[in-house]
């Protein structure tokens, strides 16, 4: 008996709450725990040697060797490792992943990483170059989202991070500090879209903040007309996506973050994703509403400088729209016996290699870089987007400009997934509802990748049509996950496929 399908297809008719509840008692019959760890077992066994590829051709390392091996055997290893992975994301195949990929900005980036290894921005006296990079990333970025149009009042600011998460669990933990000491909240919330990125659901486990999520409209954007009664007196932010990860809508951040600031609650918006490419789109003629510090009720951002920023990966910025707010995410311990200890972000020590290319990259880039860049993004997922509403079944989600999710009525969309990934596409499986996305990358901008896209996105549709549901695959999973009972399987399996991640 197939326990997968049973849960699906019969017991998933069921009233979700009583079914819940059901599952919550039946999980303690230890016939009913074992069958459920078989049924784990069996979905990871199917995935172990995907996830494992080099057990068999290379040798695996418990332990550390005896003696040290040498360095070019090492180096010839990685080699290999590194190629076989290459040509999965070089030729443009993997939604977002790799932003630029371009072979000669790769080799500068690793030139500037070599001459700055041992750099610790922990150490500012040593490495005062460090500290030059980071002011700079910090005022271009702040200078790119309108820093220089605030009005008076603002001085925008911030602080390089390790990644988008990074920022956004910095910008949350900011907040909540600084609502306990100048408001004296206790248990404060956050309000949000369901599509806001999962990094502010690790932000409110970590930092004990409440979450009140608003729903979509049609269109995919947050429903703003939701926001007035969601706030209450324990809301310490406000969050807006611009645009979102899995639909790539942009929120109504003007709407949401007047409506904030009227009510004396800060507003973030997470351009994680859009940071690098919005401002260059508007210069290009797409439309793109107001969703940075030109907005006065936008008191903090997030961009990624290692997505359309074009660094290697490892950093991001956080903005303030004053020093203030800013002050409230350091940390500083003057009564260590280790000396004065002060440091902006989660990290102690940290990659300055990582800041200084990041530094590299937004210098050799310049503003024609990005907007040439930019372009190309545009018109490839433009293409993308017309072919995708040329096949009949398929449905664009919204009106986005880059990533574009695309969902059916009529067949199992994870299943179209799945063939695409047999003619080497990865995409990202979204829920609720059911869809799939493509992240558009300067990778697809190469010339044929559009066109090989939507051939290959026409076939797979052809395929899910004309064949019978088959086994393996990510869409049972999908499909597992998809159904609300299953939450608690759900991230038990999650977390049994970290564990297998961690195995030698
Ligand atoms: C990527 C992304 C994040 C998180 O960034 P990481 O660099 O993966 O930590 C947050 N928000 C949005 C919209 C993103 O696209």
């Amino acid at each position: 008996m197939d326990l997968k399908k049973v849960m699906i297809e019969k017991l998933g008719r069921i009233d979700p709450r009583f079914f819940a509840a059901l599952m919550r008692v039946a999980r303690k019959v230890p016939l009913i725990e074992k069958k459920l760890d078989a049924e784990y077992q069996h979905l990871l066994s199917g995935m172990e040697d995907s996830v494992k590829p080099y057990r068999k051709d290379f040798e695996s390392h418990a332990q550390l060797p005896l003696a040290g091996l040498p360095r070019d055997e090492v180096l010839s290893q990685m080699q290999q490792m590194s190629e076989r992975e290459e040509d999965r994301w070089k030729d443009g195949h993997v939604s977002g992943a790799v932003y630029n990929g371009d072979a000669e900005h790769i080799d500068f980036l690793n030139r500037v990483y070599s001459l700055t290894s041992q750099c610790n921005p922990l150490h500012s006296d040593l490495w005062p170059s460090n500290s030059k990079y980071e002011a700079e990333i910090v005022s271009m970025t702040a200078n790119m989202l309108g820093a220089g149009e605030t009005g008076p009042g603002a001085e925008v600011c911030g602080t390089v991070t390790s990644g988008g998460t990074e920022s956004i669990l910095l910008a949350m933990k900011t907040y909540r500090d600084r609502a306990r000491k100048l408001r004296g909240i206790r248990r404060p919330n956050m309000v949000l879209p369901v599509s806001a990125h999962a990094a502010f659901d690790k932000a409110a486990q970590y930092f004990g903040i409440k979450q009140i999520k608003l729903p979509l409209g049609p269109d995919f954007r947050a429903d703003a007309g939701r926001l007035r009664r969601a706030i209450d007196r324990n809301t310490i932010v406000v969050v807006g996506s611009s645009p979102s990860f899995p639909h790539g809508a942009i929120d109504p951040i003007a709407e949401m973050s007047s409506l904030a600031q009227s009510r004396g609650v800060g507003f973030h918006t997470d351009a994680c994703l859009g940071g690098f490419v919005l401002p260059w789109a508007r210069k290009l003629g797409y439309r793109v509403p107001d969703f940075d510090f030109r907005l006065p009720g936008v008191t903090s951002m997030s961009a990624d400088t290692h997505k359309y920023g074009f660094a290697a990966k490892g950093t991001s910025v956080v903005l303030y729209r004053d020093p203030e707010l800013r002050r409230f995410q350091y940390f500083t311990a003057s009564d260590w016996p280790g000396g004065m200890y002060f440091s902006p972000t989660f990290a102690g020590s940290r990659p300055g290699a990582l800041s200084a290319a990041c530094w590299a990259a937004l210098l050799s880039m310049g503003e024609q870089g990005y907007l040439e860049a930019t372009g190309k993004i545009m018109q490839t997922a433009c293409a993308v987007r017309a072919g995708i509403e040329k096949i009949p079944g398929l449905r664009v989600l919204g009106d986005p400009l880059w990533v574009i999710a695309f969902a059916s009525d009529e067949f199992d969309i994870y299943r179209v997934m799945d063939f695409m990934s047999r003619r080497g596409w990865i995409l990202n499986g979204l829920h609720k509802p059911p869809a799939v996305h493509l992240c558009v990358t300067l990778r697809q901008a190469q010339p044929g990748v559009a066109e090989r896209f939507c051939e290959d996105l026409e076939a797979a549709v052809e395929q899910v049509r004309s064949q019978p549901a088959e086994k393996g695959g990510l869409a049972p999973i999908y499909g597992l996950a998809a159904s609300i009972p299953f939450r608690t399987e759900v991230s038990e399996l999650l977390g049994r496929y970290l564990d297998m991640l961690y195995k030698v």
